[in-house]
């Protein structure tokens, strides 16, 4: 008596609903793709099994060719794509499609707009896979064998939010997993042999195992009647390979088509997009590897989120697939290269504790360095796309200002910041350009970090640079002031924040100037005395400023300490700031402060300084520790006006 049990019926996770229902609509005029997705999955598929087998070869089970088929029925319209590669367990099937892993699927999901031509591009970046089979077909059976394991399991599922899962008996699938696509009406283009072929030929032709499809007899001349595709096939038929199946980076340089490598960048990197450029290359010595490195056009939705996720290269040693996201052979700042590295000489048995301190990854981690910072400065010839690049990846590249010591040069040499010598808040200025305009007698390379873009421009500290005709950049990315903090110089010229430290510009005033800017601070002397007791629980120093023109005060921290707006940041974050006390600084020549000094009583003149002090301290993006006390004494001066 055979037992029937009736199939495990399981719902799919909300986000997967979403995709699915997002996929097909808005890649719906890029249907074919879905070939590609499967071809792809079924190749990993191999690779792992070939891997798995490496320290267990029993798990070939006397079948070691691997491969991938690709048959259609035209009948009963369905299309199914097999591979005898590693396959999946009942719980795989059920974690691989049913669930999406990635984080951030959620905040994704929230970014899409509806409108099917932004969100085909979007969705191109999550990388498609698997779910983009229902763009074309109705129902989707997955059979599948797990490598080792005795039972095939079945999952069906007709992509509207639920599907089921149950053993099967099948003789004829031994290991691996077969995909069958019951097509939409109205999807028969994709039950032609010719079709099929070209597909193929077009999208996977660079993966590195047989893909077949069964060998077809030309119809008899004599029946030849104007339809192409009328082939047939042979009630047993013989397989044949359709694609080139050697591994592409294997292959010399000159005779790979540039559309070979922007599909293989599809495949490495579930990227939807074209790359925007590549690097292919062999070292031959008594250490030998290949690296093929791609850079993608646009940052993939995560890149500042996660930041060690999908980090790193697919590494093979000679040929056969060890691991992907071997972070070890990238820097983190450079989590956004895809691509392959192939070693001739690392163990088959490598791990990734092995990798971690072995000579050789060394080595090929500082060449695919070196060959990614070459493969950025040339991009950064052609300005605009440069800038386009910069404006996308550049947050993760300054990573690498502080990460990279070796390399901080060449990094600094090729960001881009928002300058005051521009009206725009892009980031277009190097600092070779900014070199290249310095005024006679600078020796400084001046910079204002701030939170945001508007808030630097309108700093304060600008002022006085303004009014000498002096170019300050503009820094508004979160990174800025980490960065700033670890780099010393550019070329010989040393960085310095215009809103730290003792601003020195004498060399850039004249004479006269000079005088009198001293003679103001002499003059200045008991006001700034009786600020400073007003102020002494908040402040350091009062001074006489040579930063301001047009605001009565400023606020200006020492040389190390951390910018406000990152105090501040800081402290939400639950850390202690601990940091000295700042400087204030003030305009004598401001109507505001000449009233101050002339109030004689003293509580009121508190009010004045206190004023004087909070006014800074919002300009720079700090926050009151008293905002009701602010609005009194402002409310109280503006009624007394
Ligand atoms: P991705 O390939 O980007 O991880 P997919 O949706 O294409 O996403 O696939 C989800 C997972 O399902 C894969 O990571 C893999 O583990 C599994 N999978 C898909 N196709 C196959 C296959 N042919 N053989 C074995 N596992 C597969």
């Amino acid at each position: 008596m055979t037992e029937t049990l009736k199939p495990e019926q399981h719902e799919f996770q909300a986000e997967v609903r979403q995709v699915l229902d997002l996929m097909v609509h808005s890649l719906y005029s890029n249907k074919e793709i879905f070939l590609r997705e499967l071809i792809s999955n079924a190749s990993d598929a191999l690779d792992k099994l070939r891997f798995e087998a490496l320290s267990d070869d029993s798990l070939y089970a006397g079948d070691a060719e691997l491969r991938v088929q690709v048959s259609f029925d035209k009948d009963a319209g369905t299309l199914t794509v097999y591979d005898n590669g590693i396959g999946m367990s009942h719980d795989e099937l059920l974690e691989n499609l049913g669930t999406i892993a990635r984080s951030g699927t959620r905040k994704f999901l929230d970014a899409l707009s509806g409108d099917a031509r932004t969100d085909s591009n979007l969705i191109g970046q999550f990388g498609v896979g698997f779910y983009s089979a229902f763009i074309v077909a109705d129902q989707v059976t997955v059979q599948s064998r797990r490598a080792g394991d005795d039972e095939t399991w079945q999952w069906v599922s007709d992509g509207q939010g639920a599907f089921t899962l149950e053993p099967i008996e099948d003789e004829t699938l031994g290991r691996g997993t077969r995909i069958i696509l019951k097509l939409k009406e109205g999807e028969s283009e994709f039950l032609a042999d010719y079709r099929l072929r070209s597909l193929i030929s077009k999208y996977s032709d660079h993966i590195a195992f047989p893909i077949q499809m069964h060998k077809v007899q030309p119809p008899p001349a004599a029946e030849e009647d104007g339809d192409e595709d009328v082939v047939d096939v042979p009630a047993d038929p013989e397989w044949e390979s359709v694609n080139q199946a050697s591994a592409l980076w294997s292959r010399p340089r000159q005779e790979i088509e540039d559309d070979e490598y922007k599909s293989f960048y599809k495949h490495v990197s579930n990227d939807f997009n074209d790359p925007l450029r590549w690097s292919h290359n062999r070292v031959e010595g008594n250490q030998s590897f290949t690296t093929l490195l791609y850079l993608p056009e646009k940052p993939p939705f995560d890149l500042m989120m996660g930041r060690e996720e999908r980090h790193g290269l697919k590494l093979y040693v000679r040929r056969v697939f060890i691991m992907d996201a071997a972070e070890q052979l990238l820097p983190t700042y450079l989590r956004f290269i895809r691509g392959v590295v192939d070693s001739d000489d690392l163990p088959l048995n490598v791990s990734r504790e092995i990798l971690q301190d072995n000579a050789l990854v060394k080595k090929i981690r500082a060449s695919v360095v070196k060959r990614v910072l070459g493969m950025l400065e040339q991009l950064s010839d052609e300005t605009e796309t440069y800038q386009a690049f910069w404006k996308g990846f550049g947050e993760v590249l300054k990573e690498g200002v502080v990460e990279d010591f070796s390399n901080q040069e060449k990094l600094l040499k090729l960001a881009r910041f928002a300058s005051t010598a521009n009206s725009d808040a892009e980031p277009t200025t190097s600092l070779d350009d900014y070199l290249g305009r310095m005024n006679s007698g600078q020796d400084k390379i001046y910079y204002v970090t701030a939170d945001s873009h508007q808030a630097a421009l309108n700093s304060p500290h600008l002022e006085v640079f303004r009014k000498q005709g002096i170019e300050v950049l503009l820094m508004s990315d979160r990174v800025d002031e980490w960065m700033m903090g670890h780099v010393r110089e550019y070329d010989g010229k040393p960085f310095q924040s215009v809103a730290k430290g003792d601003l020195d510009l004498s060399n850039l005033e004249d004479e006269d100037a000079k005088k009198q800017r001293e003679e103001k601070a002499s003059e200045a002397a008991p006001l700034l005395e009786r600020l400073k007791k007003a102020l002494e629980e908040q402040v350091e120093e009062v001074k006489v400023s040579s930063r301001l023109t047009d605001s009565p005060s400023c606020i200006v921290l020492a040389e190390h300490d951390m910018a406000l707006h990152m105090q501040q940041l800081m402290k939400q974050a639950g850390h202690e700031m601990p940091g000295s006390k700042p400087s204030l600084e003030i305009n004598p020549d401001h109507p505001l402060v000449t009233r101050a000094a002339a109030v004689t009583d003293e509580d009121r003149f508190s009010d004045w300084a206190h004023l004087l002090f909070e006014q800074a301290l919002l300009a720079e993006g700090g926050q009151l520790s008293d905002p009701a006390s602010y609005v009194k004494r402002v409310n109280q001066l503006l009624t007394e006006a």
